[in-house]
C-alpha cells in the first residue's frame, strides 16, 4: 500500500496543462494537497482542469501564456510570486508537434517544434529557477524528452531533436541548480493515451501497443507518478536524471 504524500504548502506548476499529461499532473499533486498553477496557451477557471483541482480543496491559480514568450513567462511567474510567494515543482509539461518527413520540412516547421518544446522549457527553468533561489528552500524541475529523444523516429526530426535536447538541458540544469538544492530531471514517456496520440490511426496504434513489451497503451496518470516521484522528496538524491516511462519499449 503506498502512503499518500502530504504535500500541503507546496506550489506546483505545470505547463500544458489544460489536457492530457500535464492536467493528469496537476490532479495527482492536487490530491497530495499542493497548490497548484495551471498554464496552457488559453485557460480560465472555466477549465474542467480548474474545476477537478479545486475540488480538491487546494489553492488554484489559472493561467493564460505561451512558453516561448518570454515576457508572457514573466508575467505568469510574477502573478505566481504574488498569489503563493513561491514555486517549489515546475513540470514543463507543455509540448507541441509538427510532423513531416525530413525531405519535405520546412525551417519553419522544425523551429517551431524546437521554439515550444526546448527553448519554452529553458525559458521557464530559468524563471522557475530564479523564484526557487529567492524563497532559498530546494525545488524541482521536470522537463519532458520521449522515447524519440533517445531513439529518433521517421517523420520527427523536429520533435526528436527538441526531446533528446531536453535531456542536454536537464543534465546542465541539474549541474547548476545543485548548490541551491534545486534539483532537475527529466520523464521520457512512450506512448501515452492523449489529445496529442489521438490524432494516430486506429491501425498504427495497434501497431505501436504490439512493439511494447507490456503490451498496453500508456495512461497520463503513469506519467504523473514518475513526475509525483521525481517532484518530491521521495527522489531527494536524484538530479540530472531521465526516467523512461514506456513499458518496457527499446531495453
Ligand atoms: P497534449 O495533449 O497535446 O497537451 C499539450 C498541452 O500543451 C496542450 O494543452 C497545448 O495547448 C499546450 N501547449 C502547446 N503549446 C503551448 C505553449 N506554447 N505554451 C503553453 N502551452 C502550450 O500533449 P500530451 O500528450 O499530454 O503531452 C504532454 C507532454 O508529454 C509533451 O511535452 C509531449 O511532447 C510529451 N510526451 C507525450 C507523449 C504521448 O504519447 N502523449 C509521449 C512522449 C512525450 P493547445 O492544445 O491549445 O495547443
Amino acid at each position: 500500500m503506498v502512503k499518500e504524500l502530504d504535500l500541503k504548502g507546496k506550489v506546483v506548476l505545470v505547463t500544458g496543462a489544460k489536457q492530457g499529461i500535464g492536467r493528469c499532473i496537476a490532479n495527482r499533486f492536487a490530491e497530495c494537497g499542493a497548490d497548484i498553477a495551471v498554464m496552457d496557451l488559453s485557460l480560465s477557471e472555466d477549465e474542467d482542469v480548474c474545476k477537478e483541482i479545486k475540488a480538491h480543496g487546494v489553492e488554484l491559480l489559472a493561467l493564460s501564456g505561451d512558453v516561448y514568450n518570454e515576457q508572457s513567462v514573466e508575467e505568469i511567474f510574477a502573478k505566481i510570486k504574488d498569489k503563493f510567494g513561491r514555486c517549489d515543482i515546475l513540470a514543463n509539461n507543455a509540448g507541441i508537434t509538427k510532423d513531416g518527413m525530413s525531405k519535405k520540412m520546412t525551417v519553419q516547421q522544425f523551429s517551431d517544434v524546437i521554439n515550444v518544446n526546448l527553448v519554452g522549457s529553458f525559458i521557464c527553468s530559468q524563471k522557475a529557477m530564479a523564484l526557487m533561489r529567492e524563497v532559498g528552500e530546494c525545488g524541482s524541475i521536470i522537463n519532458f524528452s520521449s522515447v524519440v529523444g533517445h531513439m529518433g523516429n521517421i517523420g520527427q526530426a523536429n520533435y526528436s531533436a527538441s526531446k533528446a535536447g531536453l535531456l542536454g538541458l536537464t543534465k546542465t540544469f541539474a549541474k547548476e541548480g545543485a548548490r541551491d538544492k534545486i534539483r532537475c530531471n527529466a520523464v521520457a514517456p512512450g506512448f501515452i493515451e492523449t489529445p496529442m496520440t489521438d490524432v494516430i490511426p486506429e491501425k498504427l496504434k495497434q501497431a505501436n501497443i504490439d512493439r511494447i513489451p507490456l503490451k498496453r497503451i500508456g495512461y497520463p496518470l503513469d506519467v504523473a507518478n514518475a513526475v509525483l516521484f521525481l517532484g518530491t522528496d521521495l527522489s531527494s538524491f536524484i538530479t540530472g536524471q531521465c526516467i523512461n516511462i514506456n513499458g518496457g519499449s527499446y531495453m
